[in-house]
């Protein structure tokens, strides 16, 4: 894990702390911390798994023989059976889980017997080709490393933890946070409010301190809200018009770099608010 809870790093979190406290006394935030969603948030994970396809389709009508629309076929079932994926952290082997999906949609679509060995190799082209495209755009982590600055970041990502890691690992994000939490290695995930009070207490800072950036009506911002944060921002890119019942984020952006408008204005607010009492 990489918040490691050791004594010395203890102490130095509560020497940035304090630096922060400082930081952010002196600059009027009332934010203090900014919890991130990592998929589809700061990295584009789907456009990831659409050019990781293409390489299976690839696979699969080269070597294989395959027609294209066989391949298209099978890859499409893959992606259904990926989006409805349903595992408790304690039982599961992403690995076998997953290579499942291809063996299955393989048979589905071409009949005869189980192909496991040709399952495994989409899989793992799948998975390889995937994390080489998960990285972080440059101009987001100019802004990660700018906001760090003043706010404590958190990176709180929802999903199997070995899966989670390797991304993580793969768009080497680690150095842009004070702290990583992966739902699958917690009891609850997001929209639960545990985990984002399990994120409060790593950081030593309070609900109504944080603001939640994400992509995901359900889990990130209905999070946020269930746990009261002080804010909620929804990265909204493909400008999706939520349904009626779906919960109401605090702003909506088009893009994450448009975060700190937002945690400005959020400032303007408070200190205005302040300044009229
Ligand atoms: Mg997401």
């Amino acid at each position: 894990m990489f918040l490691a809870c050791e004594p010395a790093s203890r102490m130095r979190w509560r020497g940035r702390e304090l630096e922060r406290g400082v930081a952010a006394g002196r600059m009027g935030l009332s934010v203090r911390a900014v919890f991130f969603d990592l998929d589809n948030t700061l990295i584009d994970t789907a456009q990831a798994s659409r050019k990781a396809m293409l390489e299976v389709i690839k696979l699969l009508q080269s070597k294989y023989h395959y027609y294209k629309e066989e391949a298209e076929i099978i890859c499409d079932k893959v992606q259904v059976k990926l989006s409805k994926e349903c595992f408790h952290p304690s039982n599961i082997c992403i690995t076998d889980i997953r290579t499942s999906h291809w063996e299955e949609a393989i048979q589905e679509t071409k009949g005869g017997t189980a192909n496991r060995k040709l399952a495994e190799e989409c899989y793992f082209l799948w998975k390889s080709t995937r994390l080489q495209h998960m990285t972080i755009a440059e101009d987001v982590k100019a802004m990660l490393t700018e906001l760090r600055k003043e706010v404590y970041l958190l990176l709180l990502t929802n999903g199997d933890r070995q899966t989670q890691r390797e991304k993580i690992e793969a768009c080497a994000c680690q150095s842009y946070f004070d702290a990583i939490v992966v739902g699958g290695e917690q009891k609850e995930e997001k929209p639960a409010p545990s985990i984002f009070y399990y994120c409060c207490n790593l950081l030593g800072v309070q609900p109504g301190d944080c603001v939640m950036v994400g992509d995901t009506l359900e889990t990130d911002i209905q999070g946020g809200l269930n746990a009261r944060l002080k804010a909620t921002v929804w990265v909204n890119k493909n400008g999706v018009v939520p349904q009626k019942s779906s919960p109401m984020p605090h702003y909506i952006v088009s893009s994450v770099l448009e975060l700190p408008a937002i945690l400005q204005s959020i400032d303007c607010k408070v200190s205005m608010s302040a300044s009229s009492t």
